[in-house]
């Protein structure tokens, strides 16, 4: 049976030159990086590399990397660690409704501390308002968390532009880059941002390594305290391999992501124009602002759940509106921030593309699709056509 893989959002495949550079420091390059001799000085030598390589593709320098075990990690240390650390200044903090539970638990965790935090609302394009965000800072501000890019709608939100208000107020502000590092240019100057998350497994690396870049001068309180590992930021012995796998995945995205994006785009553009040519279907966020691999789409009178089990049948991997929380009948915090019905939030399908996908692939699930939404709506109560 074909096998197509749509759920980039969710995790990549690992390339096979990120394995190969990984491979040594799992064999004969295992050593320690903290030991003296020459185990750890090769092991010591490849973090350094990596560590350069990676602040150099998002324009930060060499020491305002800390590496961590993901993309949740690095967001909970931007969050955790900066509160507590500035909390003598002020008790305020600002998020967007559509984050990923990797800020939003943390933002709840911090209101029980005592904490304040605004949960910005979006609109029905699913975009956070400039304006509604500078009317919610306040002098006691401290910390602000949007993320760049929406792991189900694609939803590109006006990060530098908020950052440059963020500057101007003398207010850290921290973005969630999970999904658009990789496959957008990341540069943190002209994002204005103080920190930024990213994680390998969303780029085609290992799974279980991030990374937080923290603008010098920016404090924060450790959450893993230890060793002196991290600038005495994130104690614990260094995943080497893990670290080197990322930097690889990094290095050959920002290589071929001028051919290799608008090859996605395209077909994602013509995936998403046949999906919508099905009768009451239609597309959730922004079609401008939005990540170039992704769809996300309702189609009413259908399950979410029961049109995934039958793509599944057909060897086509997607994801619906509840997929990060499986085993919650809860639909996504998300579609309902940008105004869908529960019902509606339930029947939506995301589809994420990624470098591997084909024009072979698009065809297979547009003609696949149709017919199995057919099927469903035929015994759906709801629908009569
Ligand atoms: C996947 C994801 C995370 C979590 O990253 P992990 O490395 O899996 O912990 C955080 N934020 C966003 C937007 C994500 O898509």
């Amino acid at each position: 049976m074909k096998a197509v893989y749509l759920d980039h959002a969710a995790t990549t495949p690992m390339r096979d030159e990120v394995i190969e550079a990984m491979m040594p420091y799992f064999k004969e390059k295992f050593g320690n990086a903290s030991s003296v001799y020459s185990f750890g000085r090769e092991a010591r030598k490849a973090l350094d590399e990596a560590r350069q390589a990676t602040a150099g593709i998002i324009n930060a320098d060499f020491n305002e990397i800390i590496f961590t075990g993901g993309g949740s990690e690095a967001n909970n240390l931007a969050i955790k660690g900066a509160a507590w650390e500035y909390r003598h200044k002020g008790k305020h903090l600002i998020t967007s409704s559509i984050e990923h539970h990797a800020v939003l638990h943390p933002m709840q965790q911090l209101e029980k501390e005592g904490f304040e935090v605004t949960y910005l609302p979006v609109d029905d394009q699913g975009l956070v308002s400039v304006e509604e965000f500078a009317n919610a800072l306040r002098g006691d501000t401290i910390l602000v968390s949007i993320m760049h890019a929406n792991n189900e709608i694609g939803v590109i939100q006006p990060i530098a532009q908020i950052g440059a208000i963020c500057k101007e107020r003398g207010i850290l502000f921290h973005t969630d880059a999970v999904q658009t590092a990789g496959l957008l240019d990341i540069d943190v100057k002209k994002l204005n941002v103080d920190m930024l998350t990213m994680s390998a497994h969303k780029l085609y690396g290992p799974k279980g390594v991030g990374a937080l870049y923290v603008r010098k001068g920016v404090r924060l309180v450790p959450l893993i305290q230890g060793g002196g590992h991290e600038n005495r930021r994130r104690a614990g012995t260094e995943n080497v391999p893990g670290i080197v796998g990322m930097a690889k995945a990094l290095e050959l995205a920002a290589a071929e992501r001028e051919v290799v994006t608008p090859r996605i785009q395209k077909l994602r553009d013509r995936l998403l124009e046949g999906i919508l040519n099905i009768p009451h279907t239609r597309l959730n966020g922004s079609r401008t602002e939005r990540l170039p691999n992704n769809i996300n789409v309702s189609i009413e009178f259908i399950e979410g759940e029961s049109l995934l089990l039958n793509l599944d049948l057909k060897g086509i991997a997607a994801s619906s509106g509840s997929a990060c929380t499986s085993g919650s009948l809860d639909p996504s915090h998300v579609l309902l921030a940008i105004g869908l019905s529960h019902e509606v939030a339930h029947g939506s399908l995301r589809l994420t593309l990624g470098r591997d996908n084909t024009d072979a692939d698009v065809d297979y699930v547009l003609e696949t699709l149709p017919p199995i939404v057919e099927r469903l709506r035929e015994m759906s109560p709801l629908f009569s056509s």
